[in-house]
């Protein structure tokens, strides 16, 4: 067996494997990242992203936008016992165990996370990964907020930090998956079990072990184990994501590790399952109707506020059968003046096309006659049709104005807008997993703590594997938890 010895062993080289290894390197410590892809595909999630942030743009200081509080407040867990929320006022050492492995977005963890942002990305300036903070901003149909990004996406990240840790003497073991916590005499954690190539057994002590290996969005058992049945038409957005199979989560589970954020969920994205693009969004379906197989209508296409469209539709879509639904559209929209839908629109693959519903319907393999009649229901329940215009001015804002269907069920609420020009299109929806929110509870300090709220000495988390979510995701700030407890994670734990 191949036997390895370092202070800081770091499972995963995506952004937060990748920021604890220099943040340990920079304390004096030995680091050793185990990582499961080769070289040139390591990186998991973070490769993929375009790493869009939660910032204020057109700022120089990384100030957080309204929205972080004002979400994490809306989503900071299910019916939590007020008394729970009133402790967590105290200083945090003297919160009740019960209190810190609670299942609520920790406040103390979530303001520990909020002020270092603006520290971990300048440090990172000084190993040349910027943040673009004009931001992303197309001439999308719909106004959404500008968001800074990182120059370059999390790629940069991967390039530019990987040979910064190999310059500070940090290793490296591709190839190599971890599988197993090992533990001293005195239960503290002294390293991981891991195969190599050909299966070949690893060993690897540690003074401590950080678990910096994604969430589980790569692992079809665990996300039908935790996430229900529906789950098994789910698969990652991006090829990164195939990689994060959660070994790192059962390794801390398996000693007790008290579990965060919520395991039945996962940030989805509306894709065209058609595509092996990362991240082939159909975001467009405002425009038309949505029907399963049978040609039926299950969802409000339009509905007015924002935060329904990016999970809703997806948790929608994947409870029907086969895990798929279908945009169905008209040319009203295809050849409108105004263009800027096609921002909704990332999947390369052209859409089915019909010049009439039952042609289309033959195509996508929908019952002909159910989709005609869903279609001439609907039509009869657009009362200002030709009032709405897709997108034919300035982008629209998030409330439309009520030009919704009457009578039907369920009502679509915006752009009701008759489908009757040929010829007629149809783009394929599957949800997607982007990450899961099942992980572990950390300290302010990312050192992961015990069921009965101890900490389990020697392992930390950072990235996805810290649990922060429950119902909607506070959009772009995973790469940022990545960022932020991998730096918080390596110092602790050079410090042991
Ligand atoms: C297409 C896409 C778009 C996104 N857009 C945004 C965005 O705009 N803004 C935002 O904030 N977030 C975004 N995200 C989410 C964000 O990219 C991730 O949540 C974040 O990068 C995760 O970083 P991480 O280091 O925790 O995990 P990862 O980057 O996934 O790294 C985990 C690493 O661990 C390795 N690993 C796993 N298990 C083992 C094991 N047992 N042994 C050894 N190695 C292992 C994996 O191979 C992987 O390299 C997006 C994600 C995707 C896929």
């Amino acid at each position: 067996m191949q036997k390895y010895q370092t202070e800081v062993l770091i499972i995963g080289c995506g952004a937060a494997g990748l920021t604890s290894a220099l943040a340990a390197l920079e304390r004096g410590a030995t680091t050793l990242v185990v990582e499961r892809s080769c070289y040139e595909e390591r990186g998991g999630n973070t490769r993929w992203t375009e790493s869009l942030f939660m910032l204020k743009s057109g700022q120089r200081n990384f100030e957080l936008r309204d929205e972080f509080w004002g979400s994490y407040a809306e989503n900071s867990g299910y019916h939590t016992d007020p008394d729970f929320i009133q402790e967590a006022a105290k200083d945090y050492s003297n919160w009740h165990p019960n209190v810190k492995t609670a299942a609520f977005v920790d406040p103390e963890l979530l303001s520990v996370f909020a002020d270092n942002i603006p520290p971990t990305l300048e440090w990172l300036a000084e190993f040349g990964v910027t943040v673009d903070m004009e931001g992303l901003s197309h001439p999308y149909f719909i106004k959404v907020p500008t968001l800074p990004c990182l120059n370059g996406g999390g790629l940069q990240v991967i390039e530019n930090l990987t040979p910064e840790v190999e310059k500070r003497g940090g290793k490296f073991l591709f190839e190599t998956t971890a599988s197993e916590l090992l533990l001293d005499d005195m239960g503290k954690v002294s390293g991981v079990k891991a195969t190599t190539k050909n299966n070949e057994p690893v060993e690897i002590s540690a003074k401590s072990v950080i678990l910096a290996s994604g969430g589980f969005q790569g692992n079809p058992q665990m996300l039908v184990q935790y996430m229900g049945p529906q789950a098994r038409y789910l698969r990652p957005v991006a090829k990164g994501g195939y990689y994060d199979k959660g070994e790192g989560l059962r390794m801390a589970l398996a000693h007790n590790a008290a579990p965060a954020g919520d395991w039945s969920d996962c940030h989805h994205e509306l894709v065209d399952p058609r595509s092996g693009k990362a991240e082939a969004l159909v975001h467009i379906y405002q425009c038309g109707i949505v029907v399963n197989r049978w040609g039926k209508r299950f969802m409000d296409e339009c509905p007015s506020d924002f935060s329904e469209w990016l999970e809703e539709p997806c948790k929608a879509i994947k409870a029907q059968p086969g895990g798929v639904a279908y945009l169905i559209y008209d040319d009203q929209l295809h050849s409108a003046d105004y263009q800027g839908w096609r921002y909704g629109v990332r999947s390369e693959i052209a859409p089915f096309r019909g010049e009439t519903l039952a042609e289309l319907a033959g195509q996508i393999g929908v019952p002909a006659a159910a989709l005609e009649d869903t279609v001439a229901e609907y039509n009869a329940a657009c009362v200002d049709s030709d009032a709405v215009e897709y997108g034919a001015h300035e982008p629209a804002t998030f409330d439309f104005g009520g030009q919704a269907t009457q009578g039907l069920a369920p009502n679509k609420s915006n752009y009701a807008k008759r489908i009757e020009k040929g010829p007629y299109f149809c783009y394929p929806l599957m949800a997607s997993i982007c990450f899961t929110y099942g992980g572990l509870r950390v300290t302010p300090r990312a050192e992961v703590l015990n069921f009965s709220g101890e900490v389990i000495p020697g392992l930390y988390a950072a990235g996805e594997t810290v649990g922060m979510h429950y119902g909607h995701y506070t959009s772009a700030t995973s790469v940022l938890r990545a960022l932020v407890f991998g730096r918080l994670a390596g110092a602790s734990a050079a410090a042991v």
